[in-house]
């Protein structure tokens, strides 16, 4: 939450609010960035990664080859969960956040509140494609924070153009004109459109 990671030269006077700094044998920095401290940093061999708290129930990132259509229908349809909640679990995806959620959910034309045990083989087919879509354009256009985020060069995340549901109360569907509406899913912030979400 709010960590950040910037490129600096390794001569830059080092900002108060950079905790953690990697130098690099050409004499720039990678310097982690956390004004509230909420971050932390484990330093392990990689053998015993899997033992790290935290990182052994980590679930497969969306660019991870990995992530199947089989695996995640293994995960969901045993559990009656609202989809939105299934995404944002950790442990079977991770690094879906809220904002990634609700346009994963609306390009693979699934209502946020579709329960786990109701999702298709079909449709976990296409939360496999769109996550893998979304995550890699927002990584191509420098993320989407609309607050916090700002990549090494100091760029804001562009990505937010791009946004099909998420923040869009009361806007129109770019892709049917219906009004985007806003719903609270599992105390989690939702938008999606009810015609193209079923
Ligand atoms: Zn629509």
């Amino acid at each position: 939450m709010e960590g950040k990671y910037f490129i600096k030269d390794h001569n830059e006077e080092i900002n108060k609010h950079e905790h953690v700094i990697f130098e690099f044998e050409d004499g720039t920095d990678l310097r982690y960035h956390d004004t509230r401290k909420f971050g932390r940093m484990n330093l392990v061999l990689k053998e015993d990664l899997e033992t790290v708290e935290g990182v052994h129930k980590q679930g497969i990132e969306p660019i991870d080859p990995k992530l199947s259509k089989e695996y995640l229908y293994e995960n969901f349809h045993k559990k009656k969960l609202p989809m939105k909640s299934l995404l944002l679990d950790q442990t079977i995806i991770s690094g879906l956040g809220n904002i990634y959620a609700d346009e994963v959910l609306f390009a693979s034309g699934i209502y946020p509140e579709k329960l786990g045990v109701d999702i298709t083989m079909d449709e976990c087919d296409k939360i496999v494609s769109s996550s893998k879509r979304i995550i890699e354009e927002a990584i191509k256009c420098g993320g989407t924070t609309i607050r916090s985020y700002t990549s090494s060069l100091g760029v804001t995340g562009r990505f937010q153009q791009n946004l099909m549901v998420h923040k869009r109360e009361g806007e129109t569907c770019k892709n049917c004109g219906t009004i985007i509406k806003r719903i609270v899913v599992g105390g989690r912030s939702t938008y999606y459109c009810e015609n193209c979400q079923k």
